[in-house]
Parts: C-alpha cells; sequence; structure tokens
C-alpha cells in the first residue's frame, strides 16, 4: 500500500493497475447507478453490481496486497468475459466500444503470455456476444435514446483509454531519461580511475587510436611518467599515505596542463600525459614545473623530496600505439637507469 501511494516512482505496471482499478471501479459505479435509474433493477443492473462489486473487491485487495497483476488480471477477467459482453447482448451498438476498451486493456496491462491467449479468447468471446446480439433479439433491452448512450460509452471509454495511454508513455520518457543517464555515469565509470579520478588506461588507448587516426601532419608528445622509489614510500610511511600521493600528483599534473593535453593514470605509479603539441622546450618548461610541485608537497608532507621520471615518444599520424608505449617505456628506462628524476626525450 504504501509503494503504491508513492506513484511516481512505482514502476509500470503498478502504475497502470492503479489506472486500471480507478477507471474500473468508477465505470462500474457509474454504470451500475445508470442502470439502475434508468431501467430499475433488472437483470442487467444486478449483474453490473455483482461486477462493480467484484472489481472494487479485486481493485482493493491489489492496493492493500501490492499484488497488483492478480488484482489486474481478475478485473480484466470480469470486464471482459462477463460484463461487456452481457451489456453488448443487452444494449447493442452504444456499448460496442467497452469491448474495444477491454481488449485494448488487455494488450496495455497484461504480461505477454497472458496477452495473447487473454486477447483471443476475449475476442471470441465478443464475436459469440455479436452473434447472439443479432440471433435473439429478445435479449435486446436498448433504450430508445442510443444516440446519448453512445456518447456515454465513448467519453467513459476515450478517458480511460487516455489515461492509461498517457501513463505509458510517460513511464516510457521517463525511462528513457532514466537509461541515458545511466549510460552516461557507466561509459564514465569505465574510463575514470577510481583512486584519482583522472582518465584511465582504456580511455587514452581509446583517445590515442582516434588521435592517430586523426591527425594531420602535426606531431605531439606522449610522455610517460614513474615515481621514483614508490616502494619505499608505501614502506615508510604507508600505503594510504602512498594513495594520498598518487592523487595529489594527478591533481598538480591537471593543474600544469592545457586544455588541449591529457592525463590518465598508465598503471600503478605511472602515468601518462599526451601533450598538444610537440614543442620540446615547453613540454620540459611543465614538467620541470610538475616535479617542483611535487617535491614541495612532500617536502611539507614528510620532510622530504620525492622525484619521477619520465620518458617521450613522439608521435604523428597513425603511429601505433604499441610504439608509442614502447619507446616511451625504453626512455623511462634510461632515465631510470641514468639516476632517476629526469625526463629523456630521445
Ligand atoms: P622505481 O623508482 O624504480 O620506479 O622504484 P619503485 O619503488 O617506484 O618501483 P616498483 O615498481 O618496485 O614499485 C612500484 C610501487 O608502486 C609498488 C606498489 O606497491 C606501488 N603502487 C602501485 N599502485 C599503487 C596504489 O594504487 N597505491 C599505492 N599506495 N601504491 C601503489
Ligand atoms: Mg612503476
Ligand atoms: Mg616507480
Amino acid at each position: 500500500m504504501e509503494k503504491l501511494l508513492d506513484f511516481r516512482n512505482s514502476d509500470l505496471r503498478t502504475k497502470l493497475f492503479v489506472v486500471l482499478a480507478i477507471t474500473g471501479c468508477i465505470s462500474n459505479i457509474a454504470g451500475f447507478i445508470a442502470n439502475a435509474v434508468i431501467f430499475g433493477f433488472t437483470a442487467q443492473t444486478i449483474m453490473c453490481a455483482v461486477c462493480a462489486v467484484i472489481v472494487i473487491c479485486a481493485s482493493l485487495y491489489g492496493f492493500f496486497s501490492e499484488r497488483t497483476y492478480v488484482a489486474t488480471f481478475i478485473i480484466l477477467l470480469i470486464l471482459g468475459f462477463v460484463e461487456f459482453p452481457m451489456l453488448y447482448i443487452a444494449y447493442g451498438e452504444s456499448t460496442m466500444v467497452y469491448m474495444l476498451v477491454a481488449e485494448i486493456g488487455i494488450v496495455t496491462f497484461m504480461k505477454s503470455g497472458h496477452r495473447v491467449i487473454m486477447g483471443t479468447a476475449v475476442f471470441l468471446v465478443d464475436i459469440g456476444a455479436f452473434i447472439v446480439h443479432i440471433t435473439c433479439p429478445q435479449f435486446n433491452v436498448a433504450s430508445d435514446n442510443m444516440g446519448m448512450d453512445t456518447l456515454m460509452s465513448f467519453i467513459i471509454s476515450f478517458f480511460a483509454i487516455l489515461v492509461a495511454v498517457a501513463m505509458v508513455m510517460l513511464q516510457y520518457e521517463r525511462q528513457t531519461r532514466e537509461l541515458s543517464r545511466m549510460s552516461e555515469e557507466l561509459t564514465q565509470a569505465v574510463n575514470t580511475d577510481p583512486l584519482t579520478e583522472i582518465r584511465n588506461r582504456r580511455y587514452l588507448m581509446q583517445y590515442l587510436e582516434n588521435q592517430t587516426a586523426q591527425m594531420g601532419d602535426e606531431k605531439c608528445y606522449a610522455v610517460l611518467i614513474d615515481l621514483d622509489l614508490f616502494k619505499s614510500v608505501n614502506d615508510t610511511y604507508g600505503h594510504v599515505f602512498g594513495d594520498k600521493v598518487l592523487r595529489q600528483f594527478a591533481d598538480m599534473v591537471k593543474k600544469n596542463l592545457g586544455e588541449n593535453d591529457l592525463i590518465a593514470r598508465f598503471g600503478g605509479e605511472e602515468f601518462m600525459i599526451l601533450f598538444g603539441t610537440d614543442n620540446e622546450e615547453e613540454i620540459i618548461t611543465t614538467m620541470n614545473r610538475i616535479s617542483k610541485e611535487y617535491a614541495q608537497f612532500s617536502e611539507k608532507e614528510k620532510g622530504k623530496e620525492f622525484t619521477f621520471s619520465a620518458g617521450a615518444a613522439l608521435y604523428g599520424k597513425n603511429s601505433s600505439i604499441t610504439d608509442i608505449f614502447t619507446t616511451a617505456d625504453k626512455r623511462l628506462y634510461k632515465a631510470k637507469a641514468a639516476g632517476r628524476n629526469m625526463i629523456v626525450m630521445d
């Protein structure tokens, strides 16, 4: 019941049940009153009363038990198999639209397997009602005012269909929006490193693949960075501090890059910068600035100057990603072998 009251957030089937229950109860009560007033307590009026009681009970059962589909099933069973065909036999064309509404209800509210079986069965019952109506005129008790009766049936059916279709469309639009939001979040998540919140290797590779395919004659530098003696940072100050260093380092690099550059976590304590330029002087200036900030940060935190080493690789149109990575890695190894805390460009 509580779930049902939270109508906006309930699922489509629950919403449809609410629509069916409300329209079902209102139209059945209205039908019973109209029959009782116009015709008195005839067999049709009693049938309308019995159907109204069943629809109301099923609706209450759905609301309170939250077994909304069972309730939906009972309501459509009563309307589709009993009430609407009987009304047609008794009143003829003015109530024909109800049989159509029952079929639309079955298609809209029922689960796929039930939809086919019940839809076909109700269709056959409706055909039976048509035949009985034609062949047994003694059951026909239609009033003289056929136009008014048809208008009433049309208005009730029209609003029932309108509300149901509007609910389905609203829910569809809501789910489409939700899906596209989730898809954006998912794309963001698979391309982001959770610790440093910068792009990850997967994104970097995709980016490089697109960039190298679309480049003109210009060249760019990829710089692979490896933090020096990071194992001893972890061993000396703990893994939590090591994580903090990685996050701070990523922030420092990000802050120093231009809008055409990209930083990604390559893995562990390795990062790769893709500079949108081949201007070596500009790149060395930026790397020196990052190096200085990194040393200042560690000096302030632990009274020691941390360093990093880097290897650069020049790439251009159609360069292979493996070649870029291998070249940068070899040069990084050179920097390590030469005593660390430096960048090797060639
Ligand atoms: P070198 O100067 O030769 O690169 O020495 P190093 O100690 O940095 O190199 P090594 O590859 O031996 O160690 C890398 C260390 O980085 C080991 C590993 O525990 C640490 N590391 C990798 N990923 C993470 C991480 O996500 N958090 C923390 N805290 N440490 C990490
Ligand atoms: Mg390493
Ligand atoms: Mg290292």
